[in-house]
């Protein structure tokens, strides 16, 4: 039997799940963005290359994260059993450094002397900052002047590390124009620098790429949870802003039988620009040179703005791949709002002694509900990032004493 079919035919050749994904851009950017999928295709999946990855993988970014049973939170709920796998735990606190340092990798084997990105609430900046550093490349991240001012602290990590931040003031000066302008940068430097998409949208080849390098979460929580526990988990929960996190972990789960769910964050409710629950509430359509879900205006055509307590959702798309599953049946669309989510928050780090990242702890406060539904199940969720960047704005904003 083939080993993995699902992964190796998902996306086609063409860079489509279903009828979702594929590459819709001008044609400079077409053209870097084949150079790139060619060299993934051959260099990334080479020995040297993968050899190297596994090996920054565990000294450099401390992998394996463990796999943890929430017992006092479990207990707490007096249902389901909730497991997480602590991405929190994984250098600079989140998921996101596993794509950033393949993407890195790619780019030195390709002699870039520059890596290039856009970053909305900063944390993707930090990340390949990070990266950059480790790789001794220049990094040059893009991002709105509305998001320089509202995110100080991630600015100065970016220049702590020695990254450049562009400050790009076009249009609503947030993450979509951010994109654009680092897409600009790219094409006018493509033989030095190599674009570092953060999550898994944006054309063919990214949403593939980002997917694939983020994996090592999925691959890892299995063997994790079956050696503990001697049996795939029932459920397996993430969040899904872009779709990364989600992506990695459930790349290991797909062809098996477990139930998939990917929380989306319902904000304030359900309006427009209330939140930011692409699957929930989008319309099939366009955005950053792929097809997907995405919340629009009334036109159904122009992206919306969008909200979440957690910045690092707020996207008015979602991974091509999220998409084609959740309209294939395989993928199940779940929600936590701002409230549900600052319960989680406070739940998990008075009960496990884990401050968790607002993103995540909507995949927590989906947990918890379903933990109540699902008595005598298990329940895998991808804690995607550790909380440290958001205590200031929870206790400023939701004091801990109105949560006892
Ligand atoms: C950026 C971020 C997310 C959302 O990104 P995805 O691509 O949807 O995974 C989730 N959790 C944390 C901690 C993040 O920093």
């Amino acid at each position: 039997m083939q080993d993995k079919p699902y992964l190796r035919t998902h996306p086609d050749v063409s860079g489509h799940f279903g009828r979702f994904g594929g590459s819709d851009v001008p044609p400079d950017i077409a053209h870097e963005c084949e150079r790139v999928l060619e060299a993934y295709l051959t260099i990334g999946n080479s020995y040297d290359f993968v050899s190297q990855l596994r090996d920054i993988r565990k000294h450099f970014q401390g992998r394996p994260t463990p796999v943890y049973y929430a017992k006092r939170l479990t207990d707490s709920i007096g249902g389901g059993r909730i497991y997480l796998k602590r991405e929190d735990l994984n250098h600079t606190g989140a998921h996101k450094l596993n794509h950033c340092m393949g993407e890195a990798l790619l780019a030195s084997y390709l002699g870039k002397k520059k890596l290039i990105a856009e970053t909305g609430a900063g944390q993707h900046g930090v990340a390949l900052a990070t990266a950059a550093a480790y790789f001794g490349m220049e990094c040059e991240i893009h991002m709105g002047t509305v998001d320089i001012a509202k995110e100080h602290p991630n600015v100065v990590r970016m220049e702590i590390l020695g990254a450049k931040v562009v400050p790009v003031s076009a249009g609503q000066a947030t993450l979509k124009e951010a994109v654009d302008s680092a897409f600009e940068a790219w094409v006018a430097d493509p033989v030095d620098s190599l674009y570092a998409i953060g999550s898994v949208v944006g054309p063919h080849p990214f949403p593939m790429m980002v997917r694939d390098f983020q994996s090592v979460v999925g691959i890892e929580a299995k063997a994790q949870f079956l050696d503990m526990m001697g049996v795939l988990p029932d459920n397996v929960v993430a969040c899904v802003g872009g779709g990364s996190n989600a992506a990695g972990m459930f790349s290991a789960f797909i062809e098996e039988p477990c139930q998939l769910y990917a929380v989306e964050p319902l904000g304030k409710g359900a309006g427009r620009g209330l939140n930011a629950a692409s699957l929930a509430y989008g319309h099939e359509g366009d955005i950053h040179g792929f097809h997907t879900m995405v919340l629009t205006e009334d036109d159904n055509v122009t992206p919306a703005p969008v909200y979440s307590i957690a910045s690092g959702l707020d996207y008015p798309g979602v991974g091509p791949e999220h998409a084609y599953l959740h309209d294939d049946g395989r993928l199940n669309a779940a929600g936590a709002d701002d409230e549900q989510t600052v319960r989680a928050f406070y739940a998990l780090s008075r009960l496990e002694g884990i401050i968790p990242a607002l993103e995540s702890a909507h995949a927590v406060a989906f947990a918890i509900e379903l933990a109540k539904q699902k008595r005598h199940e298990s329940i895998l969720v991808n804690l995607s990032g550790r909380g440290d960047k958001d205590v200031d704005f929870v206790y400023d904003n939701y004091p801990p004493e109105t949560y006892a």
